[in-house]
């Protein structure tokens, strides 16, 4: 009885964690990485001086380094979903177009997909540093909600949170599905910059989005 019982367990665990993974991978749906600006639209330019050199860093070129690994991670993770980003180099795309609404229909997807907009920001102040989310409605909230969480764990002080605020920016307002637009660090901090332009920093970014993405479809 004592091993049939200790069978039964152990069957019980992996079908919890199995069934958990199978169901996951199943899903169907589209995620959206916007890696913010592109070609003619630099985004932030900020200029660092880097051990007595002028170096100039690029907004453009750091979030197009996050979603590229942030797709990758997502690939391995879920067989079944469009993982798309809406730019694959340095190239100009319209606002109109990160959105995908044209091309997919969201109406019966609303619940497993999701657009994630990646931008880093600036200030005058080079002391402000930390990430923040926008999100444009309640219903992005809880996607907002479990990205913090991804990045609290991962980042816990390196990276403040500095809040997660209402504005309507374009892309959220028009993007039929849950939608948030962060900003991962300041590109006017240096130590944002060195954080960013590390091997290191940009992997605990991708994993933190990663993180946040899973718990989130976990959550639904
Ligand atoms: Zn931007």
């Amino acid at each position: 009885m004592k091993i049939i019982g200790l069978l039964f367990f152990l069957y019980s665990i992996s079908t919890f964690v199995f069934g958990q993974e199978i169901s996951t991978r199943n899903n169907t749906g589209t995620i959206i990485l916007d890696p913010a600006h592109g070609g003619k639209e630099p985004g932030a330019v900020f200029l660092h001086k880097i051990d007595g050199n002028d170096v100039f860093f690029f907004e453009k070129e750091i979030v197009l380094r996050v979603a590229y690994l942030v797709r990758d991670k997502l690939n391995e993770i879920y067989a079944y979903k469009n993982i798309i980003l809406t730019r694959e180099d340095d190239a100009f795309v319209s606002m109109e177009s990160r959105t995908y609404k044209s091309i997919f229909d969201f109406s019966n997807d609303y619940i497993t997909s999701l657009l994630i907009s990646i931008h880093i920001d600036f200030s005058i102040n080079q002391t402000l540093r930390g990430y923040n989310i926008f999100i444009s409605d309640e219903n992005s909230y809880n996607l907002a909600n479990y990205i913090r969480q991804g990045f609290n764990k991962i980042f816990e002080n390196d990276l403040p949170l500095i809040g997660i605020r209402q504005y309507d920016w374009y892309i959220l307002r028009e993007s039929n599905i849950p939608a948030i637009l962060i900003n991962i660090g300041y590109l006017s901090n240096i130590d944002d910059v060195l954080l960013l332009y590390s091997d290191e920093g940009l992997e605990k970014c991708a994993q933190a989005l990663v993180n946040g993405i899973v718990a989130y479809f976990k959550s639904l």
